[in-house]
């Protein structure tokens, strides 16, 4: 005879573990908590630092210096980012609302939708130019910019240790800005995304409250997940 009760214990205590693992924490994907970050000051996810290690240390071998400027990022750090931004475009800049909301979503995301929450994103510049004042513009990793010498190495060796760019110069995507910056950890993100694609997007977004909340109707979400958010280097998907 199988004692019910004992099976429905074990899948109590064991069960939820089991589940657990198999899928990402949604507060994971939402940039809410963490629970495997490694670094202090510029924390990645643990095999995100792991891999970045081994080609921090080839770059360094190469003469390249290369050095995370941004990594983990949470979900009050987007917050702040973006309410910062549209209370400068609206009352500054004298932008509508919703002409703020689309020059932020340029370059930043609605909090929740960073992939810098995962822990497995960073934005890297060249450490020999660390004090450079807005390091972040794409002129400056092409050509005979200050960081061309970083982007090239990372263009023949970062897919080797598992770095992809996101925001690829490709005319064919739309949405977010090319940032010859942000790379991403594959093995990883490839699997936080596919996560975060099953969580009901529309209704955490139009629960989270930032600064022109009010516009962010169902159409604007659905439009911002596949025009937006969706529109990264194939590879990634
Ligand atoms: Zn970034």
């Amino acid at each position: 005879m199988i004692d019910y009760k004992l099976v429905c214990l074990i899948f109590l205590v064991f069960g939820f573990d089991i589940m657990k693992s198999q899928n990402i924490n949604y507060k994971t994907l939402l940039g809410i908590e963490h629970s495997s970050l490694v670094g202090d000051s510029i924390p990645l996810e643990k095999n995100t630092f792991t891999a970045f290690e081994k080609m921090r240390k080839a770059a360094l071998n190469d003469g390249i210096k290369i050095k995370v400027i941004s990594g983990f990022r949470d979900f009050n750090r987007q917050k702040e980012i973006w309410n910062g931004k549209f209370l400068r475009f609206t009352k500054e800049k004298k932008l509508s609302g919703i002409d703020a909301i689309n020059e932020i979503i340029r370059f930043s995301t609605i909090p929740g939708t960073s992939r810098h929450h995962w822990g497995t994103e960073i934005d890297v510049i060249d450490e020999k130019y660390k004090n450079e004042k807005n390091p972040l513009i794409a002129a400056k990793y092409e050509n005979d910019g200050i960081f061309s010498k970083l982007k090239k190495w990372m263009d023949e060796n970062s897919e080797k240790f598992g770095f992809y760019l996101v925001y690829t110069d490709d005319s064919s995507r739309e949405g977010f800005e090319y940032e010859p910056w942000h790379y991403t950890y594959l093995p990883i993100s490839k699997k936080y995304l596919n996560e975060f694609l099953k969580i009901d997007i529309i209704e955490i977004i139009s629960k989270i409250d930032i600064e022109g909340k009010e516009l962010f109707t169902e159409k604007f979400i659905t439009d911002y997940l596949s025009n937006n958010l969706l529109q990264i280097n194939r590879d990634l998907k």
